[in-house]
């Protein structure tokens, strides 16, 4: 390498960079990242242009090296800095790329090999029962599976030691001995109560747990529970409400029945029975031949509950009733087996529609 050659170093870097920019437009028109990663090595790689540039350094004279490493250390920033920039579009190019060369053919048929999921019956059935309950002007209340005694019996007129607290075998946590399962939905009229004032117009769905297990019966299963608190509220008016809804589920032909019977935190309560919808009342296998089937129980909040959340019972008065959602769904899918329900079998479970 001669000195003359040393000496051209600022202009051959001047002249690199208009050829760069050129290279640069066409490499842009391109909108190929292969072409930025060919750009890019051909002026920064082992062999590129600016890398010989910065080698041809060594020939330079002590007094033009200064000058020539500014002018091709500023070629090297503006080629870094354009590459850099050209990557980042590069990634969009990419994207945009891809959409546009294989056009999403939105008319093909899905494979048949996709299984299509449908909804639970309980979940179903459960939607139905909300939607009725909202147009009677009910709001949903939720409240927690897991509670403290105080929610699910104590304040619910079953104290410690009430003989009622045996008539359901409860799952305790063994570490704390206040904490259980909840048994029924009852739970969330308290938490409810405790948290609003009347007048309360509520629906509460919900699991509940019981040490059970049998073809009637699964540890596991889903209450729905209804409580109107307000002044003036009487026994005629849960009967209307109930056979209003019965027969909005289940059609206008639809007859209901209340029998006397005791829930601890109802007075008077009563056991809520449906005409059986297998045989409209006339006796059949699955009514036992009595043309009844019972779903529920019912009855008057009692003062006991009221004093409990601090509502004043000779102002307020309310009612409340429930049934199992689980039951409801056997009724209206005329199922025979609860345990059906939660097998999770799925050519039992794809015989309920997809949508409602
Ligand atoms: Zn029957």
């Amino acid at each position: 390498m001669t000195d003359s050659s040393a000496t051209a170093l600022p202009t051959r870097a001047s002249a690199l960079a208009v050829a760069f920019d050129k290279e640069l437009a066409v490499v842009r028109e391109s909108r190929s990242a292969a072409a930025v990663d060919e750009l890019r090595v051909g002026y920064l790689g082992r062999k590129g242009k600016v890398t010989a540039l910065l080698e041809d350094l060594r020939h330079c004279t002590k007094e033009e090296r200064p000058a020539a490493g500014r002018s091709i250390n500023e070629l090297k920033q503006h080629v870094e800095a354009a590459i850099q920039q050209l990557k980042s579009e590069a990634q969009e190019w990419e994207l945009s790329n891809r959409l546009h060369a294989e056009p999403l053919d939105i008319s093909l048929p899905v494979t048949a090999s996709v299984p299509q999921g449908s909804l639970h019956p309980v979940t179903l059935i459960r939607r139905e029962l909300l939607t009725e309950f909202r147009r009677l002007g009910f709001t949903v209340f939720d409240g927690p599976e897991v509670d403290y005694d105080f929610y699910n019996f104590s304040a619910l007129n079953m104290p410690s030691d009430h003989p009622a607290r045996d008539m359901q075998d409860t799952f305790y946590l063994r570490e704390q001995e206040h904490l259980l399962l909840r048994t029924h939905t009852s739970n969330i009229q308290i938490h409810c109560m405790l948290n609003e004032r009347p007048p309360l117009r509520v629906v509460a769905p919900g699991r509940v747990f019981r040490v059970d297990s049998d073809p009637t019966h699964t540890p596991m299963f889903h209450q729905i529970e209804a409580f109107v608190v307000d002044r003036g509220v009487t026994f005629a008016h849960m009967k209307g409400v109930i056979d209003a809804f019965m027969k909005a589920v289940f059609g206008s032909s639809m007859k209901t029945r209340l029998r006397p019977s005791f829930f601890p935190f109802v007075e008077p309560g009563a056991e809520l029975d449906l005409q059986c919808v297998q045989c409209q009342g006339k006796g059949c296998r699955l009514c036992k031949q009595t043309g009844w089937l019972e779903v529920g129980g019912c009855g008057m909040i009692h003062p006991n509950v009221f004093e409990a959340v601090d509502y004043d019972s000779d102002i307020y008065s309310g009612f409340a009733f429930g049934f199992g959602i689980d039951r409801m769904a056997m009724l209206k899918y005329k199922l025979d087996d609860l345990r059906q329900l939660f097998e999770g079998n799925h050519s039992f479970l794809g015989h309920f529609p997809l949508f409602t």
